[in-house]
This record gives C-alpha cells, sequence and structure tokens, in this order.
C-alpha cells in the first residue's frame, strides 16, 4: 500500500528511535519489570507521543497511518511499550477524553497525556467482567454534585502507576451498556487502593494492577460525556485501540522476520547454510506472507478511520489477524532458531509470550470474530 513521504519519515523516525532507545534495553527492563516511563518521556520529546491528535491539545496532527507506523516500529522492538506509551496512554485514554470530554476537559488532561507528565489508564474489565463490560458491576452513584464509585477493576494496564485512569461504571444497575459512565479518576487518590499484578506470561516491562473502589467520591467535573456514554466511550476508544494493537502485532512479525533471515543465513546444518534447506524457506515464505497480510489490513483499518468511513469490520479483522499472525510467527521463529530460539538471549522466544497477550487484550481472538460476524451478518452471537 502506498505510504506517502510524510507517512514514510514517521516511519523512519520511529524505527530509528525504536532500535537506539527500546531494543538494547528490552531484555533488563523485562527481567526488571521496569515501566518505560523515561522512554515515554523521550518519545513525547522525538514527537512519537503526539498520536493523531489536534495540535491544539499538543498532538502531532498526523493521521492513523502514520500513528500505526509508530505502533509497528514501536511495537516490533517491545510489545510493552508499546502497551504503556501507545495503546493504552494514547488509543484507549487520549481517545476517550479527545472523543467524549468537554473542551474543558480536553484542554486539562490532554496535553499531560501526549507530553508523558501524566500517565493513563483505562479501567474497563473486572473480575467478573471481561468480553462482556456490560456486565461489570463497579457501581456509579450520585450524590449532590459528586459521585461515589464501589466495586473493583482487574487487568488494568498502568494501573498501579497512573496518574489518571478512565473508571466505567454501572450508573442503572440493572440496564447492562445502557447504564454505563466513564469518569476521569485521581490515580494518586490515598483513598484508591490498587495491587500490581504479577506473574504474567509477557509483557512483563508492561504494569498490570487492580484496582479497588471503597465508597470513593469523585466529583461531577469528572464525569466524561453523560451519564450512559460509558460503553460508546469504551467502544470508540477500543477501535483506535485495536487498530494500534494490529500494528504492535505487525511490528513483531517484521521483527521475526527479520532475525530469521539473519540466522537461516549464519547458522549452518549439513555443510550449508540452513537458508538454504526447502523447509525454512517455507517457514520465512509464510511469514512474510502473514507480515504482509497483516500490514494491509491494519493500514486499510488507518485508512477508513482517517477518511471516516464506519471501520469496525476492517479493524476487527485486522486485530484478530495480526495478533494471531504474530503468535505464530514468534513460535515459527522459535522453530527456525531450534535450542537457541528457547533462550532469552534471542529476541523471538520474549516475543511469543507478548504476542499471546495482544491476542487476548482489547478483546480477544474469539470476540473479535464474533464482531466480524455481527458485521457479516447482521445477528449478533452473542
Ligand atoms: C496483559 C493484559 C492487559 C490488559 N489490559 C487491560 C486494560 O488496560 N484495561 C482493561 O479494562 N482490561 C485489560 N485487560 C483485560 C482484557 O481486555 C480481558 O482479559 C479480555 O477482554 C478477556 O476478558 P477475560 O479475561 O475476562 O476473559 P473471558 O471474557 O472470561 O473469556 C474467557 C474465554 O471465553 C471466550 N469467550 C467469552 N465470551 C465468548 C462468547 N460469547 N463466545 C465465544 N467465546 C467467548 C474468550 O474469547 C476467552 O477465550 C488486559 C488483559 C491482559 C491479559
Amino acid at each position: 500500500m502506498h505510504l506517502t513521504e510524510a507517512q514514510s519519515m514517521v516511519y523512519n523516525t520511529a524505527k530509528r528511535f525504536a532500535d537506539r532507545e527500546i531494543k538494547p534495553h528490552v531484555r533488563d527492563r523485562a527481567a526488571d519489570e521496569q515501566f518505560p516511563l523515561e522512554i515515554m518521556l523521550k518519545m513525547a520529546q522525538a514527537g512519537l507521543l503526539s498520536g493523531p491528535f489536534p495540535e491544539a491539545y499538543g498532538g502531532g496532527g498526523i493521521d492513523n497511518v502514520s500513528y500505526v507506523l509508530i505502533c509497528e516500529a514501536v511495537g516490533g522492538a517491545s510489545p510493552s511499550v508499546f502497551t504503556a506509551a501507545l495503546t493504552v496512554q494514547l488509543s484507549l485514554v487520549g481517545t476517550a477524553v479527545f472523543s467524549f470530554g468537554s473542551e474543558e476537559q480536553r484542554q486539562r488532561y490532554l496535553p499531560q497525556l501526549l507530553h508523558a507528565e501524566k500517565v493513563g489508564a483505562f479501567a474497563l474489565s473486572e473480575p467478573n467482567a471481561g468480553s462482556d463490560p456490560a456486565a461489570l458491576e463497579l457501581t456509579a452513584r450520585r450524590d449532590g454534585d459528586d459521585w461515589v464509585l464501589s466495586g473493583s477493576k482487574f487487568w488494568i494496564s498502568n494501573g498501579s502507576l497512573a496518574d489518571l485512569i478512565i473508571v466505567f461504571a454501572q450508573a442503572e444497575p440493572g440496564s447492562r451498556h445502557k447504564g454505563l459512565a466513564a469518569f476521569i479518576v485521581d490515580g494518586e487518590s490515598p483513598e484508591l487502593e490498587r495491587r500490581v499484578i504479577t506473574d504474567k506470561l509477557g509483557l512483563h516491562a508492561s504494569n498490570t494492577a487492580a484496582l479497588f473502589f471503597d465508597d470513593f467520591r469523585v466529583g461531577g467535573d469528572r464525569l466524561l460525556g453523560k451519564p450512559g456514554d460509558g460503553f460508546k466511550i469504551a467502544q470508540t476508544s477500543l477501535e483506535s485501540g485495536r487498530t494500534s494493537t494490529a500494528a504492535c502485532a505487525v511490528g513483531i512479525i517484521q521483527t521475526c522476520l527479520e532475525a530469521c533471515v539473519a540466522y537461516a543465513g549464519q547458522r549452518k546444518q549439513w555443510g550449508k547454510p540452513i537458508a538454504g534447506h526447502q523447509l525454512i524457506q517455507e517457514m520465512v515464505a509464510d511469514m512474510a506472507t502473514d507480515c504482509e497480510a497483516a500490514r494491509l489490513l491494519t493500514l486499510q483499518a488507518a485508512r477508513a478511520r482517517d477518511e471516516g468511513l464506519p471501520a469496525t469490520k476492517a479493524v476487527v479483522m485486522a486485530k484478530q489477524f495480526a495478533t494471531e499472525a504474530a503468535v505464530r510467527a514468534a513460535r515459527t521463529a522459535i522453530s527456525l532458531h531450534g535450542g537457541v530460539g528457547y533462550l532469552g538471549e534471542y529476541p523471538v522466544e520474549g516475543l511469543l509470550r507478548d504476542a499471546i497477550g495482544l491476542s487476548l487484550y482489547e478483546g480477544t481472538t474469539q470476540i473479535q470474530k464474533l464482531i466480524l460476524g455481527r458485521e457479516l451478518l447482521g445477528v449478533p452471537a452473542f
């Protein structure tokens, strides 16, 4: 798919940044579970954290195609950095504030997010509500001008460090998606209890937390949109998030492909580089085809969003295809590297663990397929 000169330049800048600032430290960061705050600050300085938001709010005014190219470059180096800095900070939190915030909320919060002065989190999932967010149990009760939140959230990326958290709550118990409301909550509030979730399979440099709200008071000025807008806010943010996650998955496949081509050319068995063996060529050929297919689907989804066209079908196709293709690519890349592929010293084993995470968050592969089925057949199956 043709990229403009400006779009290619954005990709090249992001790729150089990722190679220089992110790639060399991936293993250490994963081992220490280090949250990439200083990388976020550097990304902001390099103009890579301003996303597809207008300049008036500190944004870069770039299009969605350019934005997904940044996600591909950063995600190919570190899906953890991508998770913290791009899909959560910009796609989920930034989009919610930009699309549904009052002018005052936009002016106040967007520049803070886009300059990495504040870390954002998006708290939709709960212990008993994942694929079906309309079933969420955290309640919001109005009390004068304030709201009172009670309940808990689970799986919240950036959750234990975030300064501002978009919290989804049920304001009309029993009314499912119609009663959801979203609030901008202060992460530093002493009444908010936060617990880090440890022992994840991958995405180790991405922070994940559980949040506990016990009669937690939030001012009326922190309501995002109107009561009842919560479901729409979540869907709008997730559409941006899923497009960016598809791009991260493309980055993973590209990294696996490059690692495989390099290793196959250098590793010799049966008296010649393994690159010359037919089954190795099949692995690389399949990976390259998946990479291009995933990239085209992702760019198509981003382009539809840029043109203001209905993008849901393209977005869920891209998300489910690209993330599953990334799992396949990383799995194949380990095989191609033989025993050393199983070691942390090579990048591919970590990418397999990270890619599985991408196939789960922002809606599992099954949920993407159900949305696609509904779009194609006109009948919801959930
Ligand atoms: C690393 C990581 C980071 C995350 N970050 C965030 C975050 O920042 N904010 C946030 O709100 N959430 C976050 N999540 C939560 C994530 O969005 C959920 O895990 C995901 O939506 C699935 O929900 P669940 O885990 O409750 O699984 P469940 O909904 O319990 O699903 C279990 C299984 O059933 C399948 N399933 C469910 N319903 C159907 C159906 N109708 N038909 C067929 N199959 C079905 C699912 O596909 C899955 O295979 C994160 C998760 C992970 C792993």
